[in-house]
């Protein structure tokens, strides 16, 4: 049976469309989510570089601020340190010495009194008084840092509760020509600066201000929180303290509290620094919407497009299976289910053409019922039509090799094209068949084949019908010599007989 190469060869163009569709489709799809994910990335990270600016300008100008504040209180305090030591002051009314001591600035809203303390932290003198009431300051860290240090230079302390106050203490040393400690100079700034500093500010609840000591230690916070005021950074577990450089940024986990934010340290380089905070979901926000809508677009898309290639290769195979169908049935001998006079026609003439060129035998067997006519005229045309089923069926039995083609070649005559097969082997064939039709036959019909058989190795040039008359001749012969049995064609000339 020629169910073969030719028949896949002629359906492939139209699987190879539906496979070829659903691929294309799947490949654009994820072609153009690739393209949007990509797009997406580049806006995100256009977001965050602007959050990132947003909050570097916002860190570094109050860092300008407050550096700017602690610059002026030092230049008062170095004034105080530098004048309280010269010999006149001495000699002078405690009015006029303090009027000269202390200018302006150290009376500024948020800055509190300038004291002076001696080597052995007794308040000397006080900018807020004339008379100060005795206290003795020898223990806090501002006093003892320049007593052990004579570099200590400009010392701000650790956030502490000054005269009343929550506030940050700046101190510097008083020192003798030989660098012999003489006292400390104090001062202090305000939390209330910080405070009108942040609220200047339009700031969204969930936003962080940190000022933060050169040492980490946490001098102030925005949203305020004392517990964490005066924590250092560097001990808290967790965190890596050190992936904040100056005027650099860190995505993620803060060390305060769980939500997630870019942080990003202020550029300056005065004593205190500045980390200003956004939370992600807020720097992200409108992005993720655009998010949201692009990509429930692009998926609609792409379940549009595949759900048509998919409804598309449905139609292109339900179409290739209606065209070999009709192929079937346009090949096919419609009673007995064997190739038809019109396909065996295309397939021998394409095995001879290989045959040619591969220089291989084929063979035919010419099959006809015997006696038919009289068959027919004894049990009626349609018993004469089982008989022809039978013998197909015969015929499909005994030829079952890939490439052979058995067709009804017409009437009660059937043709078996048997490629690459010498001439022996094809009587073979033919007495299979023979034999299958008589004991199929036996005790019923009683029909019985003659089979006329040839085999030939074509050369260039010569003609199929050559083939055709060779096995029609044999087929002649076998009729001639009582039917029931095959004749192989002498082909003498050809001298191609197996
Ligand atoms: P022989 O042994 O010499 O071949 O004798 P025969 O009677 O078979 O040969 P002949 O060529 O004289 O008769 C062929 C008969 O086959 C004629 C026709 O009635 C019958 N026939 C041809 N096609 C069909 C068919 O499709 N169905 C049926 N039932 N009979 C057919
Ligand atoms: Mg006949
Ligand atoms: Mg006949």
């Amino acid at each position: 049976m020629l169910s073969g190469w030719r028949e896949a060869m002629a359906l492939r163009p139209w699987r190879i469309s539906a496979k070829l569709l659903i691929m294309t489709s799947v490949v654009t799809v994820i072609g153009f989510s690739a393209i949007c994910f990509n797009v997406m990335l580049d806006m995100r990270r256009g977001e965050e570089a602007l959050a990132r600016q947003t909050l570097e300008n916002l860190a570094t100008t109050i860092d300008a601020d407050i550096s700017r504040n602690i610059e002026v209180y030092d230049l008062s305090l170095k004034a105080v340190a530098s004048n309280v030591l010269l010999p006149e002051i001495a000699s002078v009314s405690k009015p006029i010495r303090q009027l000269i001591l202390f200018d302006h600035a150290t009376t500024a809203k948020h800055f509190g009194a300038v004291q002076v303390f001696d080597a052995d932290g007794n308040l000397t003198i006080d900018a807020s008084t004339l008379d100060p009431v005795a206290e003795n300051r020898s223990s806090e860290e501002y006093f003892t840092v320049h007593r052990d240090n004579p570099n200590a230079g400009l010392f701000i302390s650790r956030p502490m509760l000054f005269r009343g106050a929550y506030s940050i203490v700046l101190s510097r040393r008083l020192s003798d020509t030989d660098g012999g400690f003489l006292g400390v100079v104090a001062g202090s700034i305000r939390f209330s600066y910080f405070h009108e500093l942040f609220e200047r500010l339009s700031l969204d609840p969930e936003d962080t201000i940190t000022v933060l000591k050169r040492d980490r230690t946490i001098m102030m916070r925005r949203p305020f929180d004392l517990d964490i005021i005066g924590k250092n950074l560097a001990t808290l577990q967790d965190w890596r303290s050190d992936n904040l450089k100056a005027g650099g940024s860190y995505a993620g986990k803060g060390p305060v509290d769980v939500t997630p934010r870019l942080y990003v340290r202020s550029s300056g380089s005065g004593p205190l620094f500045v980390v200003a905070g956004k939370p992600l979901a807020a720097v992200f926000e409108l992005w993720q919407k655009e998010a949201y809508r692009i990509g429930a677009v692009v998926l609609v898309l792409a379940l549009f497009v595949l759900g048509s290639a998919i409804v598309l290769a449905r139609e292109i195979s339900r179409r290739a299976d209606a065209e070999s169908k009709l192929e079937e049935m346009a090949t096919t001998d419609a009673l007995t289910g064997l190739r038809n006079r019109r396909k065996f026609d295309q397939v021998i003439d394409a095995e001879w053409r290989r045959a040619t060129r591969q220089k291989t035998p084929v063979a035919l067997l010419m099959i006809d019922a015997d006696h038919f006519k009289a068959y027919n005229d004894t049990f009626g045309h349609q018993a004469g039509d089982q008989v022809l089923v039978g013998i197909a069926i015969c015929i499909s039995d005994s030829v079952r090799r890939a490439g052979d083609c058995a067709a009804r070649y017409g009437g009660e005559e059937f043709a078996v094209l048997l490629p690459n097969t010498p001439a022996a082997e094809a009587f073979k064939i033919a007495e299979t068949i023979r034999g299958k039709v008589q004991g199929w036959s036996d005790g019923g019909t009683g029909s019985t084949v003659s089979c006329g058989i040839a085999s030939l190795t074509p050369s260039a040039g010569m003609d199929w019908a050559v083939l055709v008359a060779a096995a029609d001749k044999a087929l002649y012969a076998a009729k001639g010599g009582g039917r029931n049995q095959s004749v192989v064609a002498s082909l003498p000339k050809l001298s191609l007989v197996a």
